[in-house]
């Protein structure tokens, strides 16, 4: 089975994926994380987005891989570790141009769709119910009040990454997570939006616990309701 957690940044999608999956025994596909390894290769080979042949030429070498060690992810781009390269703010900026590029979406969407067959699994990203795994009984979409979301963005990337972000304000983060998310929803191909049947849960005031809770009540109520043969 595969339940799909989709949202704007921030939302907390992450650690509610990943708790999830780890309360349920499933598999947990943080996709955002494969948009942000191909943004790193690209900005490392200085490939130039505009030209669609030098895209997908690049699409058939680009290679990368998930290790998990002590329950964490790390993320390699061929034998690099990039875990951390790909949380900064040179990939950041440039993510959502990257998953805005047609070729770069089918591609990974195959690997998506590769990887969910014959596992339980969450997936977690902008398109997973709508796009990807339309089909998933289980979909989840997050939202926030976009301040409390920049709040515990900005907490985040500062304890995480003291010296880079010594400079780095509220406010800025703010925008840019505004900034980003109008990206998201508006561009051409696979814009995030609400998929159709999901349950919607507003995370700005409850805890990793109550909301891993509510989809799990979730779960159970359309247990009750999928015919045996399913
Ligand atoms: O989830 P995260 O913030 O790491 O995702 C980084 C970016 O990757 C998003 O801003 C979005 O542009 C892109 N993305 C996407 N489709 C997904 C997951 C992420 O377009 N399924």
């Amino acid at each position: 089975m595969i339940i799909t957690i989709d949202g704007p940044i921030a939302t907390g999608k992450s650690t509610i994926a990943k708790t999830l999956a780890e309360e349920i025994g499933y598999i947990y596909f943080d996709t955002g994380a494969m948009y942000r390894c191909l943004t790193y290769a690209y900005l490392k080979e200085k490939i130039d987005l505009d030209q669609p042949e030098e895209v997908t030429a690049f699409l058939d070498r680009f290679q990368f891989d998930v290790k998990i060690r002590h329950r964490e992810r790390f993320y390699y781009v061929g034998e690099e570790d990039v875990t951390d390269q790909i949380r900064g703010s040179e990939v950041t900026e440039a993510v959502s141009i990257v998953s805005a590029v047609p070729e770069v979406r089918e591609r990974l969407v195959n690997i998506q769709r590769e990887l969910a067959i014959g596992v339980n699994a969450v997936f977690e990203g902008r398109d997973m119910g709508t796009v990807v795994f339309p089909d998933a009984k289980i979909k989840i979409f997050l939202v926030g009040d976009p301040e409390i979301r920049a709040r515990r963005r900005y907490e985040e990337v500062r304890k995480k990454y003291p010296k880079d972000t010594e400079g780095l304000t509220l406010q800025k983060v703010l925008e840019d997570i505004n900034e980003r998310d109008r990206k998201d929803t508006t561009r051409a191909i696979s814009p995030l939006k609400q998929p159709e049947g999901a349950c919607v849960i507003d995370t700005s005031n409850l805890t990793v616990d109550e909301i891993v809770f509510k989809i799990l009540e979730f779960k159970d109520s359309l247990r009750t309701h999928i015919p045996p043969t399913e």
